[in-house]
């Protein structure tokens, strides 16, 4: 298996490859011994070769036992994508938060187009740098230039365990989708290891990583890849900067060190789409400005963030609510920060948690704040019912109120309790409306970002509400 992995290592990251291999079509054998692959590309035909990718997940592919081996692998690795999600469940530890969560997700669902099946909505991770020394052209977050490391000493390695200590009791099992880098490079702290093992003491997970910089400490990177050796359960990544770098990185780890790794190739001509936001979207509106094309792929691939939780940076001591959004002019790095706190002690943290899920964590649209659907959403009238539909869906929605509950949504000039009075004629009617605006909310297609003064330029008056509303 690890050999065949990079074999479709070199294929996606390596045009030299490519081409020796196709033009080798009778004995590419050859190729890949050059190479150091243990494969005979005759016998995963299927993977490579153009007349036999239509082979592929077929019955037909059944005399190529290892190119069926591989696919099988690959399905393994996108059903485990899904158990992560899974495992951000909360429903028992924490149900509020469960319950944003959730809602979060089936907003992302609608909203975030291609980037969508692929975030699995850890509910927090750690900054343990001050920005990145890598400075990659593409980087979603814009992360800022390297400034220092949160070093392991005998103090911040107390509030290191007392804060995930925290973090393991508020929210239980679920904190195991932990990780530690954002917007930094994990590698840029050499202690990174030691924060990785209190982690796994703590919550019995061992975070994963991704590093673009698996060469700057090797050291480093093989304690990393020994602890997930002994305790790891999700894949690690490196980010393959170039083909070169891809050349640097085989050369330094041997196809089965590297089974525990996916590389992703993130090269300027890899197939790796880019999302459209942070670095990666200055540049495609500079291209776009000069009206060269910016392929679907990349523009329906909306944000890389992936928490819809708490984003804690160590050295800052700061502690945010977080969760994805397509990259905008208001949410440039592709997520919303819903609140902020800071604080210096665990049990400052634990408040900070607290005062963050009973403010931002609510069951129901609050009922003094205005009412709309999300901006993306395109409203249409039905007969008794109404459609909202989203770049990825279409939702039908009944509304049997006496006054269209979605045509007064719509309208978004009327905040929760003026719009359940309006659209009920009787105490009956008042349940079912207040029911059915629940049922919104829950479905992740109310506006929440009630500070995003774009989603409500048709009116002032409601401006100066909602500023009023949010002190
Ligand atoms: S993508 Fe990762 S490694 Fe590259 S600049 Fe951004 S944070 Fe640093």
């Amino acid at each position: 298996m690890s050999h065949i992995k990079r074999f479709m290592e070199r294929l996606a990251g390596d045009i030299k490859f490519r081409t020796a291999v196709s033009e080798s079509a009778d004995a590419p054998r050859a190729v890949t011994e050059r190479y150091g692959i243990e494969v005979d590309p005759l016998e995963i035909l299927p993977l490579w070769r153009d007349d036999h990718l239509t082979y592929r997940y077929k019955p037909e592919s059944a005399p190529w036992p290892l190119s069926i081996m591989w696919d099988e692998y690959m399905r393994d690795m996108l059903r485990h994508r899904d158990l992560l999600r899974d495992h951000g469940d909360m429903s028992m530890t924490n149900p509020r938060f469960h319950a944003w969560r959730e809602r979060q997700i089936r907003r992302c669902n609608d909203e975030l187009g291609g980037s969508a099946p692929s975030i699995t909505h850890p509910i927090i991770a750690f900054e343990l740098r001050e920005g990145c020394t890598v400075g990659c052209w593409f980087c979603g977050l814009s992360a800022a230039p390297f400034k220092g490391y949160y070093e392991y000493s005998k103090q911040h390695a107390e509030l290191w365990r007392g804060v995930v200590g925290v973090a393991s009791e508020v929210f239980g099992p679920a904190a195991r989708t932990g990780f530690c880098y954002w917007a930094t490079e994990p590698m840029d702290n050499p202690q990174y290891d030691r924060f990785l093992f209190d982690y796994y003491q703590i919550t019995g997970a061992l975070p994963q990583t991704t590093t673009a910089a698996p060469l700057k400490d090797e050291a480093l990177t093989r304690r990393v890849l020994g602890l997930f050796n002994l305790y790891g359960t999700t894949m690690n990544r490196f980010s393959v900067l170039s083909t070169a770098h891809l050349n640097q990185i085989h050369r330094a780890f041997s196809p089965e060190e590297l089974t525990g790794v996916e590389l992703i190739m993130q090269g300027k001509d890899a197939p790796t789409a880019k999302a459209f936001t942070g670095r990666a979207r200055k540049r495609k509106e500079k291209l776009s400005a000069r009206q060269e094309a910016i392929a679907l792929t990349e523009r329906n691939h909306t944000t890389i963030a992936c928490v819809s939780g708490f984003l804690v940076n160590m050295p800052q001591r700061r502690l945010q609510l977080v969760t994805p959004v397509p990259g905008s002019e208001r949410w440039p790095l592709g997520y919303r920060i819903v609140g902020q706190r800071s604080f210096r002690t665990p049990d400052e943290f634990r408040d900070g948690l607290k005062s963050m899920i009973d403010q931002h964590m609510l069951e129901s649209p609050a009922p003094d704040l205005p009412i709309r659907f999300r901006r993306d959403l395109e409203y249409t009238a039905g007969d008794r019912c109404f459609h909202l539909r989203s770049r990825s869906m279409e939702h039908r929605v009944l509304d049997y109120a006496p006054i269209s509950v979605g045509h007064l949504i719509a309208c978004g000039n009327f905040t929760v309790s003026e719009l359940v009075m309006r659209a009920s004629t009787d105490g009956m009617s008042v349940l079912a409306v207040a029911d059915l605006l629940d049922q919104l909310y829950a479905a992740g297609v109310i506006e929440e970002d009630l500070g995003d003064r774009y989603a409500w330029q048709t009116s002032d008056g409601m401006k100066d509400r909602i500023e009023e509303a949010q002190g």
